[in-house]
């Protein structure tokens, strides 16, 4: 199989069946909404964040297969990861969206969206949760 698929089939396995999607807010949670209007996609993220550092992140709400996908993996990648850690991974996966320079130990599973760098109207859908993340953290 070469990479395009492997990482598509990623993509697809997260969309299917995503991890650490919720349908209800969870006590001592916090949570920040994600809205990307162009495409339509809507999140909210839910996050335990004690003394700099996220100890748990789910998710819910609708959206494209790429939006939701990304929403899944995000959720899996930075558990018990200090602030500082998590926006160096928000900006890496950032660059991988748009072609540039990335460290791939960091992006870990978020490799899968490499190809997006050739669809740019699709960035927001991808970067969304990661906007989420970022925005929350700014404020905490
Ligand atoms: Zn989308």
């Amino acid at each position: 199989m070469d990479t395009e698929r492997i990482h598509r089939q990623i993509i697809m396995t997260h969309y299917n069946t995503p991890q650490n999607k919720i349908n209800e807010k969870i006590a001592g949670y916090d949570q920040q909404k994600g809205i990307n209007p162009s495409c339509g996609d809507e999140l909210t993220l839910h996050f335990k964040y004690e003394n700099n550092i996220l100890k748990d992140l789910k998710f819910e709400g609708e959206g494209c297969s790429i939006c939701c996908a990304s929403a899944s993996i995000i959720t899996q990648e930075l558990n018990n990861n200090t602030k500082d850690e998590i926006l160096n991974k928000i900006k890496n996966f950032s660059n991988l969206l748009q072609g540039k320079e990335f460290e791939e130990s960091i992006v870990e599973d978020a490799i899968a969206f490499s190809g997006l760098a050739k669809f740019p109207a699709r960035y927001k859908c991808a970067f969304l949760a990661w906007q989420t993340v970022e925005d929350y953290l700014k404020k905490n």
